[in-house]
């Protein structure tokens, strides 16, 4: 985009009387912002918002989301939250580019056993391949009881680390599945 030549807040009208010094001035000296930064507008301006709640954590801190002509383009802090009061920490602040993100990976890399070089494969293939391991694993090392006979219904040879784009419900569901496959070892990072 090109750049619009800065001119002096001077060129600009202004309130009169001391409110007009003091929105002129910082201090004593004139006000440096220009005419161009004074044009600008939010981009949020003339969107829609619903009110929404992060997902991440159980903080539940509340968030807006921005919507312009039938679009997602913004989600920001709501300011009436009586908990978060507008606020939203790192991972909150990012959720737009966890609905919006034209860079996310629609492909995984994998290296076969005893190569050296990692192959692109397609997601749904990483799926199924997920699938037939846990399965294989789980035949192979299920155990249903110990060696005094008490029923444990345990799975160790496979865990889970959860990352911390994760939100809420998706641990929620990590959780019911691993549990029901008799899987102990489970973490991830909404624990708050
Ligand atoms: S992840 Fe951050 S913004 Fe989201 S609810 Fe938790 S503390 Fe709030």
């Amino acid at each position: 985009m090109a750049a619009t030549p800065s001119k002096s807040s001077t060129d600009a009208p202004q309130p009169a009387g001391l409110r007009g010094f003091l929105r002129a001035h910082a201090g004593f000296v004139p006000n440096p912002i220009s005419r161009r930064s004074r044009a600008l507008r939010p981009r949020i301006q003339d969107a829609k918002y619903a009110v929404s709640v992060c997902p991440f954590c159980a903080v539940g801190c509340s968030q807006r989301v921005y919507v312009k002509d039938g679009k997602v383009i913004d989600i920001e802090g709501n300011q009436d939250s009586p908990i978060s009061g507008g606020h939203l920490c790192p991972k909150g602040a990012s959720t737009y580019q966890l609905l919006v993100n034209p860079n996310r990976p629609t492909k995984v890399l994998y290296r076969a056993p005893r190569s050296d070089h990692w192959e692109e494969r397609p997601l749904d293939w990483a799926m199924e391949r997920i699938a037939e391991r846990t399965k294989a694993a789980r035949d192979a090392d299920f155990q249903q009881t110990n060696a005094d006979g008490v029923r444990i219904n345990r799975l160790q040879s496979v865990a889970s680390i959860g990352g911390a784009t994760l939100d809420n419900e998706e641990n929620y569901l990590i959780l019911k599945l691993f549990r029901n496959l008799g899987i102990v070892h489970l973490t991830n990072q909404a624990r708050i």
